[in-house]
């Protein structure tokens, strides 16, 4: 590990500030993911700007949905009785992620920003576009097992310049609940749809969002919505706690009996981003809740996958998860 300058602001302002004055700088919170990857020498921020000095700790009711503030810790809001209450989809992809102990350290924000754990990613002897621009991707004809079925179909090439998936559970949570971000920079506010916070990695796979530098996560908003009841995150890894998904799955269903009047589906573990399924979605719309129903719904989904040489196991794996993540949503498992 380098060196490095440390500075807790109290501001955004001054953090926004302490940030964009040092090109290598970056925003800490938790750290839970970026002193594991300076430890490593895969970022050499020369100077850390720790926000946990900022006032963005609140989880509350902010019009008719609700507002969580940046950071506000995993555990802290999978417990909140607001978002166990009117989130409980929320509730239950936060307690699928990590351990209780990282939970208690990791924020909002942090997990919002963490990066991949594609293997290469994490190995500065092996080439990856993500880590170094141009040096390839190791994982393409490499070891693949973890990587992407959706969404890789982009590369201006041809090829895709990194097949890497998004770790965060959470994420695909609020991918499914309409959630958007509310972030503050150098320009000001701006209010980001949480579908368009993360990105395709395209020509430029360094980047895993769409946050422009020296831009800060301020909170979370997720609007009123009728999936209180009818909700279930599924994940399925190769341990049964402590392990990034394979695949998972957030399911919800607003039933009227057991006709479906709305649905959303978002998958983690697939895609570049927390992949968001809306022809399955609208699939579901109007039907009744049945397997028959849901299998269509995964076959829908599962229209663009491509696999690679060794994930193609995720062919399987992705639709029967979505399958079992509605019946349970619906109470029918
Ligand atoms: C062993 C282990 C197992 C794990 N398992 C899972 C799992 O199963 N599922 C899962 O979802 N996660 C898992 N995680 C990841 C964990 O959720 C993340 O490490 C955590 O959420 C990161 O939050 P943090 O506050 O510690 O972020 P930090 O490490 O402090 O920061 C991470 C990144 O976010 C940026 N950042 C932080 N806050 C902001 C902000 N407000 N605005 C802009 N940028 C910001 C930082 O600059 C940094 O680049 C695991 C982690 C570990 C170590
Ligand atoms: S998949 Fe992405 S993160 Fe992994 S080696 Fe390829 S470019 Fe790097």
């Amino acid at each position: 590990m380098i060196n490095f300058q440390y500075v807790q602001p109290t501001t955004p302002q001054a953090a926004i500030e302490a940030l964009t004055a040092t090109p290598t700088a970056q925003f800490i919170a938790g750290g839970t993911n970026l002193v594991d990857l300076m430890k490593r020498e895969v970022m050499n921020p020369e100077k850390l700007v720790d926000l946990n000095a900022l006032p963005y700790r609140a989880i509350e009711k902010a019009g008719s949905g609700l507002r969580i503030g940046a950071l506000a810790l995993n555990s802290a809001v999978a417990d909140h009785p607001l978002i166990r209450q009117y989130q409980p989809l929320l509730s239950q992809a936060l307690n699928a992620g990590a351990s209780a102990q990282i939970r208690n350290m990791a924020t909002v924000g942090g997990n919002m920003m963490q990066r991949t754990r594609c293997y290469y990613f994490y190995d500065p002897a092996m080439p990856c576009n993500k880590r170094e621009p141009g040096s390839g991707c190791g994982a393409l004809n490499g070891f693949n097992r973890i990587h992407a079925i959706f969404g890789t179909r982009d590369g201006q090439s041809g090829s895709p310049s990194c097949i890497a998936v998004h770790p965060s559970d959470m994420c695909v949570a609020l991918t499914a609940l309409d959630a958007t971000v509310q972030v503050t920079g150098p320009k000001g506010d701006r209010t980001i749809p949480f579908p368009d916070f993360h990105r395709l990695p395209g020509s430029t796979p360094q980047r895993d969002t769409n946050l422009e530098r020296g831009e800060l996560i301020v909170a979370v908003q997720i609007p009123e919505n009728r999936f209180a009841r009818n909700v279930h995150y599924l994940k399925v890894r190769d341990r049964n706690s402590y392990a990034f998904a394979l695949v998972s799955v957030a399911a919800a269903l607003d039933l009227d009996g057991q006709t479906i009047r709305a649905a959303r589906l978002a998958m983690g573990g697939v895609a570049h981003k927390p992949w968001r399924l809306l022809a399955a979605e609208q699939a579901l719309q109007g039907k009744t809740a049945s397997e028959a129903t849901f299998q269509q719904a995964a076959a829908v989904a599962m229209r663009e996958a491509k696999a690679y040489e060794h994930n193609a196991f995720k062919l399987k794996m992705a639709p029967a998860a979505m399958v079992e993540a509605l019946k349970v949503a619906a109470g029918l498992a």
